[in-house]
């Protein structure tokens, strides 16, 4: 099918150019540029009514659940999400139930995937000390293996044996291993930390095992990606050691868009592993993104049933991807991101580093993954308004510009007037190159 769009804003050679249009051949990008006016042969023709047309987000930190948690989200309404956020492909984390750990698991939450998608899904797998294993992992479509270093510590220190087989087997594979880099910290424990005003500490963990880890890929030229890092120091650390070895680092835009001020209002709504920082901390993080020390900016969407947020032990993830394009949007029309960095490091660099081929920018050729963006429309963000089963969000409240009123996946418009349109199966399962 070739859809036509016309009267949009294209980002081209780092400025914005009005009057545009853009040709779909689905699921490709055939052409774009300046808009002369000429008849084109076409199946659709659709006005963007003068607004910006951009490349989908890709999101390289999602959980998208399903399986044994289908309560909490599953595959449909996790990327109905996605597009609403103007993400167009993310990377599904691996604590799944069944864990993606295994081949045959792999292979079950690929098929499960197929025709309930909206966006495209790669599938990050458990790594194994096992080399054949983490091989047929990789023969089967593990995009990355993604490592949470609280399950191997004991008394505090980290399983180094353990992490250096992984890591020299993923070499060996030229897979990326992604870092749950944390202990894990309950929300009671937060909140003595944050009122002792000792949270600090966390960030003397996180900096300890990350440094470990660091050393260890250097050894082996392994890849390591961090998620989610919380601390400045930290990322200096991660970027001194980008000489030696092949490291990205992500933030998640709660991390620097909120502070730990919230959980007085918001409470357990608000508990994230890791847990929200200090102001200034944010504040550092963001300027640091600013600042290009940062690869991507990511969703960590986490979603919970409220039960489980209300409970005892309030489990911690929030489930963002619903507002990734407006909450970075509207950073960029306030002036304090441009609009370039974050093209670059919410979709063109993970689409690399991940090995997504063809997808991450506007090039002819490339899988037509575009977002329409509305910055005049305002989006009020109130829990009811997630397609998310996680009816909750640290951002209850906000007032949101850039508002996704059209996303094309793979050239088929899945959500049209911030409607979701979609079938499901117009995402495909990405696959590693
Ligand atoms: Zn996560």
């Amino acid at each position: 099918m070739r859809t036509l769009i016309r009267d949009c804003r294209l980002y081209l050679n780092g400025k914005i150019v009005e009057n545009c249009l853009l040709v779909i051949d689905a699921p490709l990008i055939s052409d774009f540029g300046v808009d002369h006016g000429l008849q084109l042969a076409c199946d659709v023709e659709v006005s963007a009514k003068g607004r910006l047309l951009l490349p989908g987000l890709v999101d390289p930190h999602v959980h998208l659940r399903d399986q044994g948690l289908s309560y909490k989200e599953d595959f449909w309404t996790g990327t109905a999400s996605a597009v609403l956020g103007g993400v167009t492909s993310v990377i599904d984390m691996p604590n799944n139930l069944p864990p993606t750990a295994t081949p045959s698991d792999l292979a079950e939450r690929m098929e499960l995937a197929k025709g309930r998608i909206l966006a495209n899904v790669g599938f990050a797998c458990k790594p194994s000390p096992d080399h054949s294993l983490n091989s047929k992992l990789a023969e089967g479509g593990a995009i990355a293996f993604k490592m949470f270093v609280y399950e191997h510590m004991d008394r505090g220190r980290l399983d180094l044996p353990l992490v250096e087989r992984v890591l020299e087997s993923l070499s060996k594979l030229d897979r990326v291993l992604m870092l749950h880099c944390n202990v894990k910290t309950s929300f009671s424990e937060v909140l003595d930390l944050v009122k002792s005003r000792r949270a600090f500490k966390l960030c003397r963990v996180e900096k300890g095992l990350a440094e470990e880890i660091l050393a260890i890929a250097r050894k082996h030229g392994a890849r390591v990606h961090f998620c989610h890092v919380t601390c400045p120091r930290t990322v200096e650390l991660i970027n001194d050691y980008k000489g030696f070895v092949r490291a990205t680092l992500e933030v998640a835009v709660h991390h620097i868009l909120l502070d730990h001020s919230i959980l007085n209002g918001l409470g357990p709504m608000a508990h994230v592993d890791p847990p929200l920082r200090s102001r200034s901390t944010a504040r550092r993080l963001f300027d640091m993104l600013r600042r290009g020390m940062v690869d991507f900016v990511a969703s960590d969407h986490a979603p919970h049933a409220l039960f489980e947020k209300e409970g005892e032990d309030p489990k911690p993830g929030l489930p963002n991807l619903q507002l990734m394009m407006p909450l970075l949007m509207t950073q960029v029309k306030r002036g304090r991101l441009d609009l370039s960095l974050v093209l670059e490091r919410a979709s063109a660099r993970p689409a690399k580093v991940f090995g997504l081929r063809k997808r991450g920018a506007i090039v002819k050729g490339y899988y037509a993954d575009l977002v329409e963006v509305d910055l005049k429309r305002r989006l009020k963000v109130r829990s009811d308004i997630l397609v998310s089963k996680a009816k909750y969000t640290p951002f209850e409240g906000a007032t949101l510009v850039g508002v996704p009123v059209r996303t094309y996946v793979n050239g088929v418009c899945v959500n049209d007037d911030y409607t979701i349109v979609g079938k499901g199966g117009e995402g495909v399962v990405l696959m590693p190159r």
